[in-house]
């Protein structure tokens, strides 16, 4: 499954490196004063895709990340020992950029193809009540339109009828 995140860092602050820094455990803390209410918080994600398309890979598709938290979908427990988690640049709730969702959606083609990849759903999804990232402003309809155009069978956020 892939997991989609968003985040920034500060929060609405674009293009700088603290991203980065946080998941390479290289963020100064004495920073930025949002940085006290983080500190030693110790995250990663596979892939960080920057507001103009720019894709960064942190983690190996093949090990673990930490980008999930207490989570379940489709009542499997854990979701960071069977997904790759996408960070898109940008503030839970707000809207993302055109670049993002291509790039997303690229990238999510190109591991359809090495991965068993079912689902692509929100990290609010997958904690419910915990998470709240992306959140409305993220397209899925989008996602899933453009996914539909490159070709993959990979279904986006179906909810599951429980
Ligand atoms: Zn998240």
């Amino acid at each position: 499954m892939a997991v989609v995140h968003s985040i920034s860092l500060p929060p609405g602050e674009y293009g700088g490196d603290a991203v980065q820094r946080l998941f390479t455990n290289q963020l100064d803390w004495e920073a930025h004063p949002y940085y006290q209410g983080i500190k030693g918080l110790q995250v990663s994600a596979h892939f960080f895709v920057r507001r103009y398309g720019g894709v960064i890979q942190f983690v190996s598709c093949d090990q673990r990340a930490w980008h999930a938290g207490v989570s379940q979908w489709r009542g499997r427990d854990n979701c960071n020992d069977w997904s790759v988690g996408i960070e898109l640049e940008g503030l839970e709730g707000g809207v993302f950029e055109d670049a993002q969702y291509l790039q997303l959606a690229r990238l999510l083609c190109a591991l359809t193809r090495r991965y068993p990849l079912f689902e692509a759903v929100g990290h609010e999804h997958v904690a419910p009540g915990r998470k709240a990232d992306p959140g409305p402003g993220f397209d899925w309809p989008r996602l899933r339109s453009l996914l539909r155009r490159q070709g993959p069978r990979l279904p986006v956020l179906q909810r599951p009828k429980t």
